[in-house]
C-alpha cells in the first residue's frame, strides 16, 4: 500500500511536464495504491512570470474527472501545494474553506521574497544562518495558520546550496527543528519527506543522500508520528522515485508507516 503524496501536473503547474493521465499510468505501473496531485498555488509570487494560480473549482473538477479508481486504477487524491509567505494566511484560509481537498501542503519556497531556485546570493550569510532562517519561517507558518495538513519539504533550501555537503542536518539548526516538531505534534500535522531532495543528491553522486536520521529521531522523540512521503514529480520519470528507499529508512527509525490524508484526515498506512 504505497502512496505518492506530492506531484505536479502540467495543466495546473507551469513548471510540470506531467499530464495527469501519465501520472496515473505511471502510478499503476509502479503498483502504487494512490497518488496525490498537489499543484502549485502561489498567490502574490514576486516574479509574475512564475506566478502559479488557478481556478480551484476547475482544478477539483479536472481531478475528479481524471480519477479512474472506480475502474480499479490507483486512487487520485486531490491536493495543493500552497506557496507560503507570512502575509498569505487569509489566502490559505480561503483555499481551505472551498473544501473538496484530500490534502493541503504548505511550503516555504522563499525567504524575504527571494527563491533560492532563482537567486543563489540567498546563501551568502552561510549555512547555519540560511538553513535556520528557512526553518524559522516554517515555524512562523505553523503558528500562523491551521489551514493546512502537511509541512512541505523542510529541506527545500538545501537543494540549491553552494557548499560541498548540502544535506540539512539536525545540528545545523536544532532549536528551529525542535520548534517545528513541537508545533507539528501539538496540531496533529505531518512532516513531509520529499524524495526529490534526496534523488537530486543521488544523481550528483552523493553517498549520504537520504535525510539526516537525527532529524527524524528527534521528531519521534518529541512525539512526532506523522510523516508524509512524496516524490514531487514534475515529469513521468520521477513519479514514485525513491519512495521504497525512504520507506525503508523510516521503518528503520521505528516509524509505523506513512501518513496519507484522505478528506484532510490523516491515516497512517503501514509500510
Ligand atoms: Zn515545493
Ligand atoms: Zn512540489
Amino acid at each position: 500500500m504505497r502512496f505518492d503524496t506530492h506531484t505536479h501536473t502540467d495543466r495546473f503547474s507551469a513548471d510540470s511536464k506531467l499530464p495527469v493521465d501519465v501520472l496515473l499510468d505511471r502510478a499503476a505501473a509502479l503498483g502504487l495504491a494512490g497518488v496525490a496531485a498537489t499543484d502549485h498555488y502561489e498567490p502574490d509570487y514576486p516574479d509574475p512570470r512564475y506566478a502559479n494560480l488557478f481556478d480551484v473549482g476547475e482544478y477539483l473538477a479536472a481531478l475528479r474527472e481524471a480519477d479512474r479508481s472506480a475502474a480499479g486504477g490507483p486512487r487520485l487524491l486531490r491536493g495543493v501545494e500552497f506557496g507560503w509567505q507570512d502575509h498569505l494566511g487569509p489566502e490559505l484560509d480561503a483555499l481551505a474553506a472551498t473544501g473538496g481537498f484530500d490534502v493541503l501542503i504548505s511550503s516555504v519556497h522563499m525567504l524575504e521574497r527571494v527563491d533560492p531556485y532563482f537567486t543563489r546570493t540567498i546563501y551568502d550569510p552561510g549555512r547555519k544562518a540560511v538553513y535556520g532562517a528557512f526553518l524559522a519561517s516554517m515555524a512562523r507558518m505553523l503558528r500562523a495558520s491551521r489551514s493546512f495538513d502537511v509541512l512541505g519539504h523542510y529541506d527545500y533550501v538545501s537543494r540549491y546550496a553552494p557548499w560541498p555537503s548540502k544535506r540539512m542536518a539536525y545540528a545545523d539548526a536544532p532549536d528551529e527543528f525542535d520548534e517545528i516538531f513541537r508545533l507539528l505534534v501539538e496540531s496533529g500535522r505531518a512532516l513531509e519527506l520529499n524524495t526529490r531532495t534526496g534523488y537530486r543528491l543521488l544523481d550528483e553522486g552523493v553517498s549520504d543522500w537520504l535525510p539526516d536520521p537525527a532529524v527524524l529521531r528527534r521528531y519521534r522523540e518529541l512525539g512526532g508520528e506523522l510523516v508524509a512521503l512524496g516524490s514531487d514529480a514534475h515529469q513521468a520519470e520521477t513519479v514514485g522515485r525513491c519512495l521504497p528507499e525512504y520507506a525503508a529508512f523510516l521503518e528503520g527509525l521505528g516509524f509505523p508507516g506513512i501518513a496519507v490524508f484522505f478528506g484532510r484526515k490523516a491515516q497512517v498506512v503501514p509500510f
